[in-house]
């Protein structure tokens, strides 16, 4: 397409680029592409350098920023009918034949007869678009989101490279650079390109340090390029917020990032998270000879708390928009998600400074919120926490009372922290905060390294209602704080995985059966899956209808009746054998934490297939034996879940396990 500098970047040009990367599979191809593409747009038009990364990562917004599409198959289906004169039946008929709503749409504006060419879609204005249709709220809303769909699909171009003649096979060309496809994935939530976030990450660090050399005339070197890398990882880390950072780079550079973006309070950064483990004796082996410290593992919801006192407002003007004014300083919850959890929580918010002490002035707060029994002044169990509002909670409201956690400190008086050692951490946190029972507590630890001392803390932490313990890194450099990584400093051992498998999964329900019996009006069982960041599809891994009680099955009934759509997507990686064929299939939206008792190898099942091929197993997937519901994540994503890959090293571990106690009973 024709694209001058300064002209706003066309949209064609990245469908272009998406249809190159759809076209391999090959990592290293995909992060060329892009990081070609974005080197163009930093040579010619800068500014819309934040919103085609927006729409490569498939984000219209930070996490936190709380904007989703949230719009579903039939909604879009009746969008690509009415922008293109055909009737939702041929859609729907399109769509049980093709699979694939992005190819559907293809298909359908091939089949319109322009009458004249409509303006070409820009990056900025495709965001644009979508954006207004994220916001769209209230009274008719359904109907202003389909106009806004129309809208952009009407200016969409359907045309496949080279070709443009009718008789084209969709299925084979995979729709090529169609804009209209790309609209339509979009939508959907998937790209489908393969086209990892943290690829996109590594790109765009690429593009701006080859960009900066190019402007000097130079070419950089491999060092330069590791370099800008690690700075724009190491930062986005601290500071997830491409809003942010991308203005910033452009104006100081890659190489002076860390200066001006720092985490911040009002801007939450992704979560630490910890390495399963199987024994207490497997901790011991982790940490020989190094300080640890064991913490109680609450089992409630994480809680990201940001504060600044009022006479340091002016410091952060970034942070205010997400950050309550209460009248006396700014203050938030965050949750594991980066969700504003402000509004479910305003009991949290109102009392913040009776637990701080005078000299504190802002801070990042790493915490767990638990369900709290006031008449006996224990810990109440994860259940009780759920029952609570998510939105719009009045304080006078409130039954369920929340005692809140504290067990790290990431920011404090306009300092980041995460570079300390956790025991500096923690005896700031000790010395600078006011515990009050029931309302606000540290979290409960003991430094030790004797077994039974472990055990002991083990034992009490479950009778407080706890899952356990934490075990962390106490004084060494890897004790800092790693954000969104799941560190091998952080140790959880769960009481009941002591004999199972390490630890539960949270996944993805993808399907359901209709009850027997007195069940037959709502679903008595689900088919699950687990996700696979590399192929960016859902694996099934087992089928579940242990765990519920009555009424959970008729409020999943309720909640998972507006997801069911005709076919499975195109990324569901499933059986195709009828008889394993759910009753229902869903849009891949809720996530369930889930126990087994162990995993075996099925050919029903296609979770890490791909890791076994060739091998004893091989096209069989991983799945679940005597799988058991525990609670729903709404704290997590679908793509969050439990990875293939973390189902895979589960499933070697406990092979190795069985061999180890074969070896043994084989010496006895
Ligand atoms: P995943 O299932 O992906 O591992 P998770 O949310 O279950 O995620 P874990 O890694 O199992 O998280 O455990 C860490 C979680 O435990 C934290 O996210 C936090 O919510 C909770 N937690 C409770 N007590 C502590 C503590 N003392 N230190 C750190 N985390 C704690």
């Amino acid at each position: 397409p024709d694209w001058k500098p300064g002209d706003p970047v066309p949209y064609a040009a990245l469908c272009t680029t998406f249809s190159l990367i759809e076209m391999t599979t090959k990592r290293l191809i995909i992060l060329a592409h892009c990081s070609l593409f974005l080197r163009q747009v930093l040579r010619l038009t800068p500014a819309d350098l934040l919103s085609t990364v927006q729409l490569m990562i498939n984000k219209l917004a930070a996490d936190y920023a709380g904007i989703e599409l949230g719009i579903g198959e039939s909604l879009i289906m009746k969008a690509i009918g009415e922008s293109t004169g055909r009737s939702l039946s041929v859609i729907k008929a399109d769509q049980h034949e093709i699979g694939d709503l992005g190819l559907v749409a293809v298909k359908s504006r091939l089949n319109q007869p322009t009458m004249f060419k409509p303006k070409p879609l820009t990056v900025r204005g495709v965001h644009e678009g979508l954006l207004a249709i994220a916001k769209v709220q209230g009274q008719g809303s359904q109907d202003k989101k389909i106009s806004g769909i129309k809208k952009l699909l009407s200016a969409a171009d359907a045309a496949i490279a080279g070709k443009g003649s009718k008789a084209i096979d969709i299925t084979k060309d995979k729709g090529g650079p169609s804009e209209a496809k790309f609209i339509v994935r979009f939508l959907e939530g998937k790209l489908r390109l393969g086209l990892a976030e943290r690829t996109v990450l590594v790109a765009l660090a690429q593009a701006v340090v080859t960009h900066e050399a190019d402007l000097k005339g130079k070419v950089p070197s491999a060092e330069k390029l590791a370099e800008g890398e690690a700075i724009l990882k190491s930062v986005y880390s601290e500071l997830p917020s491409y809003e942010v950072i991308i203005p910033a780079m452009l104006e100081h550079g890659i190489f002076h990032l860390r200066e001006v973006c720092k985490l911040q309070p009002g801007i939450p950064l992704k979560p630490m998270l910890a390495k399963p483990t199987k024994s207490i004796t497997e901790v011991l082996d982790r940490f020989e000879g190094k300080e640890f410290t064991c913490e109680y593992k609450y089992d409630g919801e994480r809680a990201q708390i940001h504060y600044v006192a009022p006479e340091c407002i002016h410091l952060y003007p970034g942070s205010t928009a997400t950050l309550q004014k209460d009248g006396k300083g700014l203050c938030a919850v965050f949750s594991r998600n980066s969700e504003d959890l402000s509004k479910k929580y305003p009991d949290i918010l109102a009392k913040l400074e009776n637990w701080i002490k005078d000299d504190v002035k802002s801070f990042v707060l790493d915490c767990e919120t638990v369900a709290w029994d006031v008449a006996n002044k224990k810990v109440l169990p994860f259940q009780q926490l759920m029952t609570r509002k998510r939105k719009d909670v009045k304080a006078e409201d409130i039954k369920v009372k929340v005692c809140v956690f504290a067990f790290d400190l990431l920011f404090f008086n306009g300092e980041p922290t995460v570079k300390k050692t956790f025991r500096e951490r923690r005896t700031l946190l000790h010395e600078s905060f006011k515990p009050v029972e029931g309302e606000f507590q540290f979290a409960q630890h003991g430094n030790t390294s004797e077994i039974d001392e472990i055990q002991n803390l083990l034992d009490e932490s479950v009778k407080s209602s706890c899952e356990g313990l934490m075990v962390k890194m106490l004084d060494t450099d890897e004790s800092g704080y790693e954000p969104s990584k799941r560190s091998r400093n952080w140790l959880k051992v769960k009481k009941d995985y002591l004999a199972g498998i390490g630890d539960s999964l949270d996944l993805v329900v993808l399907g359901a059966y209709y009850g027997r019996g007195k069940r037959t009006s709502v679903y008595g069982a689900f088919l699950l899956a687990a996700y696979n960041p590399n192929t960016q599809n859902y694996e099934t891994i087992c089928n579940i209808g242990t765990g519920f009680s009555e009424a959970v099955l008729e409020e999943l009934y309720k909640e998972l009746t507006p997801l069911v759509i005709d076919r499975p997507k195109p990324f569901y990686s499933h059986s195709t054998v009828p008889k394993d064929q759910p009753d229902v299939w869903f849009e891949p939206r809720f996530v369930w934490e889930v126990k087994t008792a162990d995993l075996t190898l099925s050919p029903r099942y296609k979770a890490a297939a791909d890791e076994f091929v060739g091998t004893t197993g091989g096209g069989k997937g991983i799945s679940l034996r005597f799988p058991r519901f525990i609670k729903p994540r709404p704290d997590k994503n679908p793509d969050q879940a439990t990875t293939t890959r973390a189902v895979a090293e589960m499933y070697r571990r406990q092979e190795a396990v069985a061999k180890e106690n074969a070896g043994k009973k084989g010496i006895d």
